[in-house]
């Protein structure tokens, strides 16, 4: 089977970008206004027609870009919520992303009625997810491996699957999922939709589109449009500088958080292990880390605790963090492909961004590639020019309080927020994010009241029961 039909499009060329243009019924697109949809996204409206046709689909766009309410509004409508089946399944990469896509089906199935979806993710028991779609489930959201467990012990059934999703399918590439994602596509039955969504066009999504797919319509939404909020800078460095300009950069611009790429996990070590000397709040991101870990460490930087987080390409594939003051290139890509997703994480939402990325003498042939890739040429600055400003070392406004205990303990954001407000007597404005996850529970607070907030906290009661609470 080929993929019939090669599209290129951008939001210039789509004709209409409201979602009413649609064959949507009044109550999605209600909904769609209520949430602040006010217009689609290019990716959106390239995709969106096709796929509301039933005709499978491989899009590509750029991270952030709205990928998921386009495979979801398919979905949705494919679906009778009034057959008490498993009508959708949607493959991801990582438990976290799983758990970003769950929200926002949810959200835009607000629209219909009792539309019930559960997350099948690897780290939790079994016995729980068995239990969730024994009460039935319309669209199951899940990694590779755990679904084939579920699959395996007959806990999950896709004999009434009409819609077959792959998230991140080149994520899920670059994590071996092939054989898995081969095992539980087999199971699907051969009448479906499948829809396949990736941010990157790598030679394995071919292949895979020719093994699982019917005559796709391919979309690509280029996403060089978003540059004109994006500063770039480069700056020459050495094998030898490398690591201190990327301080100096800190030092100069003072970014409150800095999403630093390195090609390799042994220089994502190197760079934070060299940032922690030189005082600076810094966190990396690879592969290797636990789930656990990986929690603690997005947690920390997503409520602003951590000024840089370190992390190659694929770790970071997927990390919906808005508020991105910098993109630090600590090394180039060979891909000019990548360089334009590095650079894509900030300067979101109509924000402005810096992207500022360092190239010794050897890696000029990338900087090359990136050049006729963008079709401009590249800014230089030197380093000298980085001086330090501010007072003092760049710290993170905020700072973790860890309290030990989660969702297990029935503890709910509200009661932190009650316990550090009400009960210890701060202001909202003083308290950050509060993520609650099953064992532990992360809050941030302003650095000026931490020490004393964790001491209070530690004294006091959280839901009625006395708790443990560390700095992180
Ligand atoms: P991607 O999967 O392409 O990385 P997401 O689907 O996670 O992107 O969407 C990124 C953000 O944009 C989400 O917070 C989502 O709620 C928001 N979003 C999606 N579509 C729209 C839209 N049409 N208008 C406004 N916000 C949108
Ligand atoms: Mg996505």
């Amino acid at each position: 089977m080929s993929i019939t039909e090669q599209k290129t499009a951008s939001a210039a060329t789509s004709s209409s970008t409201s979602f009413a243009a649609l064959p949507l019924n009044p109550a999605t697109l209600a909904n769609l206004a209520q949430l602040g949809y006010l217009e689609m996204t290019p990716i959106q409206a390239a995709s969106l027609p096709t796929a509301l046709a039933g005709k499978d689909l491989i899009a590509q766009a750029k991270t952030g870009s709205g990928k998921t309410a386009a495979f979801a509004l398919a979905l949705l409508t494919n679906l009778n919520p009034r057959r008490f089946a498993v009508q959708a399944l949607v493959l991801c990469p990582t438990r976290e992303l799983a758990d970003q896509v769950t929200i926002e089906i949810r959200r835009l199935a607000r629209a219909t009625d009792n539309v019930k979806v559960v997350t099948l993710c690897g780290g939790v028991a079994l016995r729980g997810q068995r239990a969730s779609l024994e009460q039935g489930a319309h669209i199951v959201v899940g990694t590779p491996g755990r679904i084939m467990d579920h699959l395996a012990r007959e806990y999950l059934n896709l004999e009434a699957l009409n819609t077959l999703v792959l998230d991140e399918a080149d994520r899920m590439l670059d994590m071996g999922f092939l054989d898995d994602i081969a095992t539980v596509t087999k199971q699907c039955p051969k009448e479906r939709q499948t829809l396949m969504f990736s941010a990157t066009y790598p030679e394995g999504i071919e292949k895979l589109a020719k093994q699982f797919m019917r005559e796709p319509v391919q979309i690509k939404v280029e996403s060089l449009h978003t540059e004109a909020l994006i500063e770039q800078r480069f700056y020459e460095v050495t094998r030898h500088t490398r690591l201190a300009t990327v301080a100096q950069l800190l030092n100069h611009f003072r970014p409150i958080s800095t999403l630093a790429f390195c090609n390799t996990k042994q220089q994502c070590k190197d760079l934070v292990t060299y940032l922690q000397e030189q005082g600076f709040s810094a966190l990396a991101l690879y592969g290797e880390l636990e789930q656990r870990e990986r929690d603690q460490v997005l947690a920390q930087f997503a409520n602003r605790s951590c000024s840089v987080l370190v992390a190659t390409d694929v770790a970071s594939r997927g990390l919906d963090i808005t508020q991105l003051e910098a993109v630090i290139n600590v090394d180039i890509t060979p891909d000019a492909e990548v360089h334009v997703h590095r650079i894509g994480r900030t300067g979101r939402a109509g924000e402005s961004g810096l992207a500022l990325s360092l190239a010794s003498m050897n890696e000029m042939g990338f900087v090359g590639k990136i050049e006729q890739y963008q079709k401009h040429a590249s800014v230089w600055h030197k380093v000298e020019e980085l001086i330090p400003t501010g007072s003092g070392p760049l710290l993170p406004p905020m700072v973790t309080l860890q309290i030990l205990g989660g969702r297990k303990e029935k503890i709910r954001p509200g009661d932190v927020l009650g316990a550090l407000t009400a009960d210890a007597g701060y202001t909202r404005e003083q308290i950050g994010k509060i993520n609650v996850t099953e064992f532990t529970t992360f809050v941030a607070v302003n650095r000026a009241i931490a020490q004393e907030a964790m001491q209070k906290l530690n004294a006091g009661k959280v839901k009625g029961k006395s708790v443990r609470v560390r700095l992180l």
